[in-house]
């Protein structure tokens, strides 16, 4: 039976509730366990699919196809555990199960309420898989107080009462502000939301405390006392560098022995750290630094690339050297030169997207990439661009384009050389869509397998023939091109096993230029960087050292 820990955050969102989740699952397989991470999500919204990531930030896939929050992308880069569809809940898919399940009877004619039944569903949710391993990390969204939280507190609080005693903790994260004035940290705004807390039947056994400013061990032994944990269970969580600093600065504060204390376990395992040292000198021992210019749409919020972010870092760190970010807003250049805006970057990379908007500008970074033997990475939309580019450009296909602008404007503007796939093959099953169905799950979304050509780039940077990485996508390149475009040199280096869509192409005259339909960013981590962001940083700091 797992062990759960839950994990709660007050006074205000965005205190990093996720990295301290990830961080501590790190922190207790250094000791020796196995650890899963799961997010309850309070918002109404079924599945973060359909909300918009200026919003919501980017959507994180699973291997086997959930749409989920970024934070599962956070444990997944710490812990190194694929994530499932059974990792991620909100409360629009608990309401929603609940509803389906009185539709169909199955209550028997009760009168459906929050408690239990709700309730219920998100404890199945918690439950579920419960023999695999040994701690189950549950973060709740949102803060405590939250309207839409409640259900979500209510089922934890049950939940701890129907296990065995000592099987679940509580570790609440909140923010100590610093008034520069009186140059205080203030510890009242923690005692209001462990009150909040204890009022809906949960005492937290550990305190996260956010603070600017080293916490004075007079304010710690306030907080202990009228927050009711132990003084060495009030753990400083301060700003760091680098986010992968994090495991081992929760180490320093005693994390994840006030947890296994907690936990009464008792001696506990020695940890064993040295992979986050090697991230960490990583990170701090590096020789240069290469800059890159990410060609997108969101670019406002650098959360709608979350991963992509992150796969950079984690390049450079295998390459050990600084990668600088520049996020370039496409429609800058749709009109225009693209060359003064994209010229002071050593490699370029085209995220996804979706929609018309800014694809002029993204087709010209590709060309610019092309003809100026930049090194660039195209992810999903950014591999549809590129080839829509070769096909214009290369191929004299003018009016090439995607029938995703097509049918967002209506009439047909374009030959469609990226078109709306209907039907293709999941595992051994068909799957068939329609662009009327619903928005929210109807994409090829996942892991799928694809065979990559012997000789091509790609084999060569993956150091395999075959690879499985995760899709999120509507529409697909087609294939009926490829030998028009092979001719021209563009060349489809990985295909699906039944070689109906294409999944890499790569321009063979070129020192690095490879496009994907899949997002490998997704599955990139710092102590295993995913090798072809660890290769792009490689050419890109190839470019860095010529000019
Ligand atoms: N909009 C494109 C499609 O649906 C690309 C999606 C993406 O980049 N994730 O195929």
């Amino acid at each position: 039976m797992a062990r759960y820990i839950f994990i709660t955050g007050g006074v205000v969102s965005s205190l990093g509730k996720g990295l301290a989740s990830a961080a501590l699952g790190a922190l207790l397989q250094a000791r020796g366990y196995s650890v899963r991470l799961r997010k309850l999500d309070p918002y109404l919204n079924v599945d973060p699919g359909t909300m918009s990531p200026f919003e919501h930030g980017e959507v994180f896939v699973t291997d086997d196809g959930a749409e989920t929050d970024l934070d599962l992308g956070h444990y997944e880069r710490f812990t190194g555990v694929a994530a499932r569809m059974t990792d991620s809940i909100s409360s629009g898919r608990v309401y929603s199960n609940v509803l389906e399940n009185e539709r169909r009877g199955d209550y028997l004619g009760k009168t459906i309420q929050v408690i239990p039944h709700v309730t219920n569903e998100i404890k199945d949710f918690i439950n579920t898989g419960d023999d695999e391993v040994d701690f189950m990390l549950c973060e709740i969204g949102g803060t405590v107080g939250d309207i839409e939280g409640l259900p979500f507190f209510e089922a934890i609080r049950q939940f701890a009462q129907d296990k065995p005693r000592g099987q679940c903790i509580f570790m609440h994260l909140t923010l100590l502000p610093w008034l520069a004035a009186s140059g205080e940290l203030k510890t009242k705004p923690t005692q209001h939301s462990v009150k909040e807390l204890r009022s809906i039947g949960l005492q937290p056994d550990i305190l996260v405390c956010r603070s600017e400013q080293p916490i004075p061990e007079k304010e710690r032994a306030k907080l202990a006392l009228f927050c009711n944990v132990r003084p060495e269970s009030v753990i400083a969580a301060y700003d760091l560098k680098s986010i992968y600093e994090a495991p081992l600065a929760y180490h320093r504060e005693g994390l994840d022995q006030a947890v296994l204390d907690a936990f009464q376990i008792s001696p506990a395992p020695r940890p064993d750290l040295t992979v986050w040292q090697d991230v960490y000198d990583r990170i701090h021992t590096t020789d240069g630094t290469v800059t890159i210019g990410v060609v997108g749409k969101y670019t406002q919020l650098e959360d709608a690339y979350k991963s992509i972010k992150e796969a950079l870092i984690h390049g450079g760190m295998a390459n050990r050297i600084k990668v600088n970010v520049e996020w370039v807003d496409a429609e800058l250049f749709e009109d225009d030169d693209a060359a003064p805006h994209l010229e002071r970057y050593h490699a370029i990379l085209v995220p996804g997207g979706f929609g018309e908007r800014g694809t002029e500008g993204k087709i010209k970074a590709a060309q610019f990439a092309r003809e100026r033997n930049i090194p660039y990475l195209g992810i999903c939309l950014g591999m549809q661009m590129a080839v829509i580019e070769a096909a214009r450009n290369l191929a004299g296909l003018d009016k090439a384009g995607s029938e995703e602008f097509d049918h967002e404007a209506g009439g047909k503007r374009f030959e469609p050389v990226v078109y709306h796939l209907k039907e293709w093959i999941q595992g051994n099953h068909p799957v068939t869509r329609n662009l009327n169905d619903n928005k929210g799950g109807t994409m090829r979304l996942g892991a799928y397998t694809a065979s990559l050509a012997k000789g091509s780039k790609v084999s060569e940077v993956y150091g395999a023939t075959e690879i499985e990485e995760r899709h999120r996508h509507r529409y697909e390149v087609d294939v009926t091109y490829r030998e028009k475009l092979e001719e021209c040199g563009l060349w489809f280096s990985g295909m699906s096993p039944d070689g109906r869509l294409p999944e890499i192409v790569e321009v063979r005259d070129h020192p690095w230029f490879i496009g994907v339909q899949f997002h490998p960013e997704l599955k990139s981590k710092p102590f295993e960087p995913h090798p072809l962001f660890k290769d792009f940083v490689r050419a890109a700091k190839e470019v860095s050292r010529l000019v």
